[in-house]
């Protein structure tokens, strides 16, 4: 039997008829064509590719264009379906979420009509894959220090420097590449296959093993001028660019907590210790009703970033605020359902250790769960204490 959802407080009433068919789409390709393989793709560490052709059929990639080939969906439906496909696995809404905010979203934004007619369409249809690189292996959390140099050179850019941690680095056809040009950050377009170029997966990751994560590597790369992102100068590009990819995980986070809680709760059930089952023990019945008020509150928290995100009110920290709480609670209901399942909690077998330690990359990456507490702490105060 398919997933049925945890609705504990009526949300379905309040979703469209459209908002909840996407969702549902989404939700059955997850549990028909994601689950069954998804064990191998983490024990792997491969990112499953022949999904791709599957995602972009759903409309997933570009999913809120309207233009070049995008579904045009709203900004609810765009988040039920990250919900739903981190109810997979982080490594399938993280490939999803990058090609749409941290790459269509800026060649959309910030690009010349070329580059949109070039990588839009290609993009959207998953003909191409696309990776967004702005942290560097000694800069992470301040990506203001930046060392990756773009130089002029005639039509040419001369770009120097290595981006670490980059989600589908080895699969991109494209890199939008974050980099100093006369000491102001700007993006560039950099394609595989470019003199000086070149990707490398980093191997023996514990977390997010069915997503492509990799180095990217500018050596004397030379890219021709019309490759550079006009449309934006400074920390403002990437930082945009994050938010859209911190909305995605506030949504991703909340599937991720569904799955493990509706493991728990049938695994509590069925699960018999001192000749009953564990679900009648106070103790287990207390950390599935923290589950479910937490998972509760973070999908209230979803719902309505994503109405003010649809109007165009979605405001940064509200998302950093989401991001923040959401990947917390996620990963605290991945531990209680942990737990829950004992020993059989540590396998593969089972979901929740999976979503555990994918949930570890979650709350790092995007902006670290400290960056989030101190953007909302210089909302509240006035005072920046990131140094
Ligand atoms: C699976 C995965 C995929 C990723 N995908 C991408 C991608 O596609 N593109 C990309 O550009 N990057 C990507 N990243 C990188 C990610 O964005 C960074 O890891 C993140 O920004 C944190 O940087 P860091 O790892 O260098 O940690 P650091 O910045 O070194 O932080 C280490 C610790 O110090 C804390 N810290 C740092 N500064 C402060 C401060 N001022 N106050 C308090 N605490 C502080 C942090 O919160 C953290 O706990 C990915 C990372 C992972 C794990």
């Amino acid at each position: 039997m398919g997933f049925s959802g945890v609705d504990y407080f009526g949300l379905d009433d309040l979703f469209t008829h459209e908002q909840k068919l996407i969702r549902n789409t989404v939700r059955q390709f997850v549990d028909e064509e994601v689950l069954p393989i998804i064990k191998e793709s983490f024990e792997a560490g491969h990112f499953p590719t022949q999904l791709i052709p599957k995602i972009a059929e759903l409309g997933l990639l570009g999913a809120t264009l309207k233009e070049y080939g995008g579904a045009g969906i709203d900004a609810i439906a765009y988040g039920l379906a990250m919900q739903e496909l981190e109810r997979g696995d982080s490594g399938i809404r993280s490939f999803c979420s990058v090609q749409n905010g941290l790459v269509i979203y800026p060649i959309y934004t910030f690009g010349s009509p070329e580059q949109k007619e070039r990588w839009l369409p290609k993009l959207i249809q998953g003909e191409a894959v696309g990776c967004f690189g702005l942290t560097e292996p000694e800069h992470g959390s301040d990506p203001g220090a930046m060392e990756t140099v773009a130089e002029r050179d005639g039509n040419y850019f001369i770009l120097n420097g290595t981006k670490a941690w980059i989600t589908n680095a080895t699969l991109a056809h494209v890199a939008i590449v974050w980099a100093k040009l006369d000491g102001v950050i700007r993006g560039f377009l950099v394609e595989r296959g470019t003199k000086g170029f070149s990707t490398a997966k980093i191997e023996h990751k514990m977390s997010a093993r069915a997503s492509d994560t990799g180095e990217l590597y500018l050596h004397d790369c030379r890219i021709p001028k019309e490759n550079l992102l006009p449309g934006v100068e400074g920390l403002k590009g990437p930082l945009m660019c994050l938010n859209q990819g911190r909305y995605a995980i506030a949504w991703g986070a909340v599937g991720a907590a569904m799955a493990c809680y509706e493991e728990a709760v049938e695994y509590a059930k069925q699960r018999v210790q001192f000749d009953k089952p564990i679900a009648s023990f106070q103790l287990v019945q207390e950390k599935l009703v923290e589950m479910l008020t937490e998972i509760t509150k973070a999908q209230l928290v979803c719902f309505r970033l994503g109405q003010l995100k649809e109007v165009g009110k979605g405001k940064p920290v509200q998302i950093s605020l989401a991001k923040r709480n959401n990947v917390a609670m996620a990963l605290h209901c991945a531990r209680l359902a942990r737990d829950i399942l004992g020993a059989n909690g540590i396998t593969l077998d089972y979901q929740s250790i999976r979503h555990m330690l994918n949930l570890e990359s979650v709350y790092t990456l995007e902006g670290t769960d400290h960056i989030q507490t101190l953007i909302l702490g210089q909302d509240i105060t006035g005072i920046q204490a990131f140094k």
